[in-house]
């Protein structure tokens, strides 16, 4: 929140974070709501993470955003972790207070879920089984929030059986987990499909799993956002699923940040996705 009598600062950290859609996220809602302050992308190397976010609060800047690779790094520089980035096990979004106190968050699971919300309003967690492709960091958020909204059951399949094992181990009962090679069998009945993997961005592998289990009732979801519309939601659409693409979650996700910053709650809508995309 903006207390002292300068212009406040945000950022995102991260490295590399040229390709970062944050800054125009950023200064789309800063010009919209007319609001003195700036958001810059700050390339910040692991060994120099620390000194960086240390000095921050120093220049002026009320909080950033954090990025691949220092996700995980940043709860152990943080004085407080909410409890969302202790389930998720990592933060994007830190808080400079007022008393010099670094506050970490992760909202990865509320852009999940509101993004799900907003294109799907209908949506309800409990209506049926979910299946979550994929058990990395943002896997682990799409767990976390799926089950504190009331759903009852998570399926997980993931390249590596070990990491899904985990996150049963750390979640409990409502997780059931299958083989990388019964994923397509995994979706047979879920009414919630989300890929969490990094499968069918440009420039990385193409998710393969057989669709043919998937029902036209299913809401898929895919976090992946380049390209926009990526195979899997293009043949869940084919199919007749509403489908849900990952670029809602990165500006619903950038949501909490700025109004603790700069003490505004933007809005999503068409005028950011067109922004973001332009
Ligand atoms: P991560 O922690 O590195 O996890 C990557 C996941 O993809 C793991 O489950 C990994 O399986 C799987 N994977 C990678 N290559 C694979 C392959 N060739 N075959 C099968 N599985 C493979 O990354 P993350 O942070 O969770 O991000 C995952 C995706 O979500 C990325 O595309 C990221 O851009 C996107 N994301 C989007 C948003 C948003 O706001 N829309 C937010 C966060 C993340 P293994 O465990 O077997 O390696």
């Amino acid at each position: 929140m903006m207390t002292r009598d300068r212009i406040p600062l945000a950022g995102v950290i991260g490295s590399p974070v040229a390709h970062s859609k944050s800054p125009r996220i950023f200064r789309h809602w800063l010009n919209r709501f007319d609001v003195r302050g700036h958001y810059i992308p700050m390339d910040v190397a692991e060994t120099d993470l620390e000194a960086a976010i240390r000095v921050l609060p120093r220049l002026g800047f009320v909080g950033v955003n954090v990025t691949i690779p220092h996700k995980e790094h940043v709860l152990e520089i943080a004085d407080l972790v909410s409890e969302q980035a202790a389930v998720t096990g990592s933060a994007n979004t830190l808080v400079f207070r007022d008393d010099g106190t670094i506050h970490a968050d992760s909202t990865d699971g509320h852009g999940f879920l509101a993004n799900l919300c907003s294109n799907v309003p209908d949506w309800e967690p409990g209506q049926g089984p979910a299946a979550v492709l994929g058990a990395g960091g943002a896997a682990r958020a799409v767990v976390a929030s799926l089950l504190k909204a009331g759903a009852g059951e998570v399926r997980l399949s993931n390249r590596t059986r070990a990491r899904s094992e985990a996150l049963r181990r750390e979640f409990g009962a409502r997780i059931r987990v299958y083989d990388w090679n019964e994923a397509g069998a995994m979706l047979k009945g879920a009414r919630t499909v989300v890929n969490a993997t990094s499968l069918g961005m440009a420039g990385h592998d193409a998710l393969q799993v057989p669709l043919d289990g998937l029902s036209r009732d299913a809401v898929v979801s895919d976090l992946v956002y380049v390209p926009l519309e990526t195979e899997l939601l293009a043949q869940a659409r084919r199919i007749g699923c509403q489908t849900v693409d990952g670029l809602g979650m990165l500006l619903f996700q950038a949501a909490p940040g700025f109004e603790r910053w700069f003490g505004i709650a933007p809005h999503v809508d068409d005028q950011l996705r067109q922004a973001v995309l332009s």
